[in-house]
């Protein structure tokens, strides 16, 4: 059995990742993690181990080197023993930096919570003054408080915590912000909850992750900004060691005995490049787009598995066929297929609809064809798609990219997000001409005018240079069907073109594809989810459901003698006129009979 043949038989439950496991499999992070928990156990043990006194100084023994008998990381200018003042001090400094990071953490999320909940002159008042703390460059401000306040560690303390207050009222102000007027936190009003008990258990979960991944970020930087502090005299006092006093300390014997400040620089250097890895590593899993590698940059086409098997291509004459497609998503290294086996072909001039609930993969196989799920996740494992008898997914990129929007074009569901919001359209349509033929710019325009004519956009000529905000839903579709027939593609793909639209407007977008379709010789990949407009449109049918196809053929049979169970049950829920609650009744029929399934 294959390796990833083998991944796919375990249970989907034992696939899903914990946070854990997660962090576990970025090995930087799990390196910063262990190094941390090493250096905290060691602290926490500190007043146990049998130490010399940090502070007992021996001017006869002065500036011992490493690895001496009773010292073994020697001692300093006073004959102090190094080991022991390292870690008495490593104690002072972990505790400093993290007080400071909690303080400013607590503070700072405060603010930006209430200044973001509340808005208006709150906001506004709360957030000049982080400004004006702002204003100052960091360090020189903290400069200036222990300066003001007087040397010492609790003032090093107050004085990072403030300076770093606005990292996190900036932060969390933002997120509140967004969050602020969502349609959840509206519900929550409505249902009568009071401002307090809103802010605690609606807007606080959502920005404790925001806060931790803060946190996590600039614990480092504290730890330093603190070191800094004492390295300059105005934290730690003598004989008191932390990390910074002990570096500054050594300064002076550099050239004679590096020993003295090298070990606490080095263990500096590796307290805050572990505190940072795992800073990174958390916030990587906190963030469930990060965790799925939808943020991961895509490659330039669907990855294929390198073991995939290729079914010869029974209809070579179609212009599209394709052939025991297999396309899921990989998890860590957990397989789970979306598309199982389908084969599907798509003749020239023909218009074929691809029916099914949503969640059946349409869209999966839609986009494999030309190689667009992206990767990382996306995985195609098995099967083959001929255009025009070529496989495309043994095509080289740069060909495969060349047949793009050229030979197969996509109209997508919401054009509104397919569309570039701060282009206007008919450069848009212009950039999909430019994209495949090499013509001049005024012959490009003109050509982009005339698409935008064909689709049905009044007045093109002007309308050419307004923003896809400036359109209805139904225009923007009308776009992009524009962008869609701009290089004269053999074949069009729609997935789900009119879901968005209302009822009259998807009625003329219909029109509009299956006239220009007709025109064109075009053939038609029409994928939804809506019976009713695949009998107005399609030649075939395809229907599917749990990632396979489980009936195809001529509309008019299908419609009339629909042979699997699924089929029949999504014709009856085609709502006809006058039919309402004899519809309701199939339909919460069709309802039963899929929990029936799921339960057995
Ligand atoms: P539809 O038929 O509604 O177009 P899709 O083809 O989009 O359905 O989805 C098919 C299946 O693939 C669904 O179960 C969906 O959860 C899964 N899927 C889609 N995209 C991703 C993704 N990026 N990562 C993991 N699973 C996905
Ligand atoms: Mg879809």
């Amino acid at each position: 059995m294959s390796a990833l043949a083998e991944m796919t038989t375990r249970p989907a439950a034992a696939e899903r990742l914990t946070s854990w496991r997660l962090l576990m499999k970025n090995r930087l992070a799990a390196a910063g993690f262990f190094l941390l928990l090493a250096i905290a156990l060691l602290i926490l043990l500190v007043p146990l181990l049998p130490l010399p006194d940090p502070d007992a100084t021996a001017p006869a023994k002065r500036l011992q080197p490493v690895v001496t008998a009773g010292h073994l990381l020697g001692t300093d200018q006073l004959g102090r023993d190094i080991l022991s003042r390292l870690l008495w001090g490593t104690r002072v400094s972990l505790a400093l930096g993290f007080t400071a990071t909690l303080i400013a953490a607590v503070i700072g999320s405060t603010i930006g919570i209430v200044a973001g909940y509340a808005g208006g002159r709150a906001d506004n008042l709360m957030m000049r003054a982080v400004d004006m703390l702002m204003a100052f460059p960091y360090l020189l401000l903290a400069l200036a408080i222990v300066a003001a306040l007087g040397p010492g560690l609790m003032n090093a303390l107050y004085a990072i915590a403030v300076v770093n207050i606005p990292f996190f009222a900036r932060n969390v102000r933002g997120v509140t912000l967004g969050l602020a007027h969502a349609e959840f936190i509206d519900a929550a009003r409505l249902s009568g909850k009071g401002q307090l008990s809103i802010v605690l258990t609606e807007v606080l979960p959502n920005v404790l992750p925001v806060i931790v991944i803060t946190i996590s970020t600039t614990a480092g930087w504290m730890i330093l900004e603190t070191a800094g502090l004492s390295f300059l005299g105005l934290g730690a006092q003598p004989p008191q060691a932390d990390l910074g006093s002990m570096l500054g300390e050594g300064r002076a014997q550099l050239f004679t005995a590096p020993h003295v400040s090298i070990v606490p620089g080095a263990t500096i250097f590796l307290i805050v490049i572990s505190l940072n890895l795992l800073g990174d590593g958390i916030r990587d899993v906190l963030d469930p787009r990060l965790r799925s590698g939808t943020l991961a940059r895509p490659g330039p086409m669907t990855a294929i598995a390198k073991d995939r098997q290729a079914p010869a291509n029974s209809a070579p004459d179609a212009a599209l066929a394709i052939k025991g497609l297999e396309t899921g998503f990989t998890g860590g290294d957990s397989f789970v297929p979306a598309v199982n086996g389908v084969s599907l072909q798509l003749r020239r001039g023909e218009c074929l609809g691809l029916v099914g609930e949503s969640g059946s993969g349409k869209s999966v196989t839609a986009l494999s064809i030309m190689g667009l799920v992206a990767s990382p996740p996306g995985l195609i494992r098995n099967g083959a798609i001929y255009l025009d008898g070529e496989d495309v997914l043994s095509m080289p990129e740069a060909k495969l990219s060349s047949c793009r929007g050229a030979r197969v074009a996509y109209v997508f569901q919401d054009p509104l997000m397919s569309l570039h919001p701060l282009l206007p359209v008919g450069r848009q349509v212009e950039e999909a001409v430019a994209a495949h033929q090499p013509i001049g710019a005024p012959e490009r325009r003109k050509r982009a005018i005339a698409l935008l004519e064909k689709v049905g956009i009044p007045d093109a000529h002007t309308r050419a240079a307004h923003y896809p905000h400036q359109f209805s839903g139904g225009q923007r579709q009308r776009v992009g069907i524009a962008i869609a027939l701009a290089n004269d593609p053999d074949i069009i793909i729609a997935d789900e073109p009119t879901t968005a639209l209302d009822v009259t407007v998807q009625a003329h977008i219909l029109d509009l594809l299956r006239g220009l379709q007709r025109e064109r010789g075009m053939a038609l990949l029409f994928i939804t989810h809506d019976f009713g407009v695949v009998s107005e449109l399609c030649d075939r049918i395809a229907v599917m459901k749990d990632g396979e196809i489980v009936e195809t053929g001529e509309t008019r049979r299908v419609l009339s003698h629909p042979q699997h169970a699924y089929t029949k049950r999504l014709i009856a829920c085609v709502p006809e006129l006058g039919t309402g609650a004899d519809f309701l009744d199939r339909v919460s029929g069709l309802f039963a009979a899929r929990q029936r399934e799921g339960s057995a």
